[in-house]
């Protein structure tokens, strides 16, 4: 699921236990091991653009195509 921290940038979060603590090799929970639906993770980094395109925030993200 996609969260907002109180900065209002989006997070991705454990769909099973809200744990925000993602292991980016297997792309799965570190607390329960749910793996993160690869849907969800284009979702979010397309919300994290849109955030840092309102912010005017430049980054050089490694996930960026
Ligand atoms: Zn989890």
């Amino acid at each position: 699921m996609i969260i907002r921290n109180p900065h209002g940038a989006p997070d991705l979060a454990c769909d099973e236990c809200g744990c925000r603590w993602y292991d980016r090799q297997t792309n799965a929970c570190y607390e329960c091991g749910t793996p993160v639906p690869r849907a969800e993770l284009d979702d979010y980094l397309r919300v994290l653009r849109d955030f840092h395109a309102a912010r005017g925030i430049v980054v050089n993200s490694p996930a960026e195509r």
